[in-house]
């Protein structure tokens, strides 16, 4: 079962891998990790299934907080 469907900007075949993926709500930076992501061979860009993104929404959401908090650094080009 494919659950992803090629890639919708470069038509690549995208790849089930479980990844770290980056995730912005309201101006909050989180890292979530051991995400279930289609990943584009050719392009990189990563797709989730509609299960998933609402389990990465519960997770930034949950009443515990969350596990590890990370200093994130800030850079610009110049
Ligand atoms: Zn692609």
């Amino acid at each position: 079962m494919e659950p992803y469907g090629d890639c919708i900007y470069c038509g690549g075949e995208v790849v089930e891998e479980v990844r770290s993926v980056d995730y912005r709500i309201e101006g909050q930076l989180y890292i979530i990790q051991n995400v279930p992501a289609g990943v584009c061979r050719q392009c990189g860009e990563m797709f989730f299934t509609a299960e998933t993104a609402h389990r990465m929404e519960a997770a930034v959401t949950q009443p515990a907080g969350p596990l590890n908090t990370v200093p994130v650094p800030v850079v610009a080009i110049k």
